[in-house]
């Protein structure tokens, strides 16, 4: 069931959003607006620029033009008075922190425990106490089903059971959007399950999210919108049974007849 409506209030706004690399253009104009408890899923080929866009969302990557709100704050630049003024990256790191992220390879701290991962963002960058933030770090810990694995390091973890950790771990910046880079993809089978789960009830809870996978049943079951980008644009912007059912678009044909 879906949490959003459309009334809700606008949490991404990317418009025109271009980005080369060397005389490659990857991103052509690329367009989409989320809002509060959606879940979107993007689909698209392999090279297409699916993680680029992404990283576009939080200022990991600089678009070449175009903008990115996220609730309604331009990232990377201040707009007053009809002047534009670029931030300093001291402020683009304060705004960075609004977006949590989740990658295909987990990026945990091998060094410290499963607790201290999710921990580590509130005490450095927010200031929490450490015994508040290990005590918090517990319950989210608990809530990706991972109560008894507070003091394992992420070598003594699956796959699953790392992903979970770092969802925990974004989840702990109380971030106003979760976007998911293939989450999924490095890990077994049967391990896919488990993160799906964490994934599917996040969104039960409202999370606003953007994820890039290819798992089906993530689409099916969670999707509120399921938008193909191919070729550096937004090909295809639907909800779930018309994208699989009745594309408008010759180029999602295709790209369902390759995949499905
Ligand atoms: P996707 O996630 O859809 O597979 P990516 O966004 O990773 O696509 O990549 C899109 C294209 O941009 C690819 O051709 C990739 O090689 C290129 N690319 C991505 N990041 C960089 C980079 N930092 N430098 C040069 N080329 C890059
Ligand atoms: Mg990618």
């Amino acid at each position: 069931m879906s949490t959003a409506t459309p009334s809700a209030p606008v949490v991404v706004e990317a418009r025109g959003i271009r980005k080369s690399f060397g005389d490659v253009e990857v991103l052509k104009g690329i367009d989409l607006t989320v809002r509060r408890g959606e879940a979107v899923l993007v689909l698209g080929p392999s090279g297409g620029g699916k993680s680029t866009f992404l990283r576009t969302l939080n200022h990991l990557e600089r678009p070449d033009a175009g903008t990115v709100s996220i609730c309604g704050e331009p990232l990377g630049h201040l707009e007053r008075a009809g002047r534009t003024t670029a931030l300093r990256e001291r402020r683009i790191a304060v705004q960075r922190r609004r977006t949590g992220m989740v990658f295909q390879q987990f990026n945990l701290f091998p060094n410290m425990t499963a607790a201290d991962n999710v921990a580590a963002g509130p005490v450095h960058v927010n200031g929490v106490p450490r015994a508040k933030a290990r005590a918090d770090a517990r319950e989210l810990l608990a809530m990706v089903g991972l109560a008894d694995k507070a003091g394992s390091y992420p070598s003594e973890l699956s796959g699953g059971q790392q992903q979970r950790v770092a969802i925990a771990r974004a989840l702990a910046m109380s971030p106003d959007l979760l976007l998911f880079d293939e989450p999924t993809s490095a890990l077994d089978p049967e391990m896919v399950r488990e993160v799906l789960d964490v994934m599917l009830r996040l969104r039960e809870e409202g999370m606003t999210m953007i994820v890039v996978s290819h798992e089906m049943g993530f689409a099916r079951a969670a999707a509120d919108r399921v938008v193909l980008i191919s070729d550096g644009v937004v090909v295809e912007d639907q909800p779930p049974e018309s994208f699989f059912s009745a594309p408008q678009h010759e180029r999602t044909r295709q790209f369902l007849g390759r995949i499905l």
